[in-house]
């Protein structure tokens, strides 16, 4: 059996113990050469969501993005939301088995065939087995680091759009008009999660469970560190120069 010490887009005809086997998403992107398969790691306020819709938009790839499809699901009030809403309201990662349920599913969808990016998956290193596992291509894996300081500062001045999933921030991204969302025009939310205590939480969870995983996809060659310092544009320009896209 293939290991993900062997090379991420080598397909594994694995399957989890105990389960049914999982199906092999995306049969002919398997064989394409595409570039566009891509993960996002990084500490909360980091600024991987605002990149990742960015480069989303630019290339034409689904922005598969945990946190958003989480807080939809809660606000729904699906079965799924209501299993989740404890560990995300508090900071603390939402089990494995669902979270990676919800990504294989989105994965299998049509618009992936031409590369995504996901953003907040994976976050431990079970679930960085499971997307082995599910036979997806990986093509780079990019490492967004910051000053805890800086980061702090941009969790507790972000507002997001609870429709859009647009990413503002008080001081740096304002919308045009204060708390309204520029494409909405509804009121902007202040996620509970990005409130001081438990942004400690999300830190200390971020160092323990999902910091690791940059040594494992530093290992199989297809990690680049970003410095996620400066505006938007300067790490945009940061991440064409590391990946020539
Ligand atoms: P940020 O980008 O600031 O880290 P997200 O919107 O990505 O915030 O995530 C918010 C919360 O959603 C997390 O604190 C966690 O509770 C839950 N979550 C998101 N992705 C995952 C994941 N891959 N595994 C477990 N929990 C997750
Ligand atoms: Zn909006």
């Amino acid at each position: 059996m293939l290991t993900p010490e062997d090379g991420l887009n080598q397909r594994a005809d694995a399957s989890v113990e105990g389960e049914a086997p999982l199906a092999l998403p995306m049969e002919g992107a398997l064989l394409t050469p595409i570039k566009m398969r891509l993960v996002f790691l990084g500490s909360p306020g980091v600024g991987k969501g605002t990149q990742a819709k960015r480069l989303s938009k630019q290339y034409s790839v689904p922005q598969v993005a945990t946190g958003d499809m989480l807080r939809a699901a809660i606000s729904k009030g699906t079965a799924e939301g209501k299993e989740a809403k404890s560990y995300v309201d508090s900071g603390r990662l939402v089990p494995d088995h669902l979270v990676i349920r919800i990504v294989q599913a989105r994965l299998l969808e049509d618009d992936m065939r031409n590369g995504f990016i996901l953003d907040g998956f994976p976050r431990t290193k079970e679930q960085a087995d499971a997307l082995f596992e599910m036979g997806v291509g990986i093509d780079k894996v990019l490492n967004f680091y910051l000053d805890e300081k800086i980061l702090v500062s941009r969790i507790e001045g972000r507002r997001t759009c609870s429709k859009c999933n647009e990413i503002y921030h008080m001081d740096y991204h304002p919308p045009v008009v204060v708390g309204i969302c520029d494409r909405c025009g509804i009121p902007l939310i202040h996620r509970k999660d990005d409130k001081a205590a438990v942004v400690k939480e999300r830190l200390i969870v971020y160092q323990k469970e999902t910091a690791p995983l940059t040594q494992y996809y530093e290992k199989q060659g297809c990690l680049f560190h970003i410095d996620a310092n400066g505006s938007v544009e300067d790490v945009a320009r940061r991440i064409q120069d590391a990946c020539r896209f």
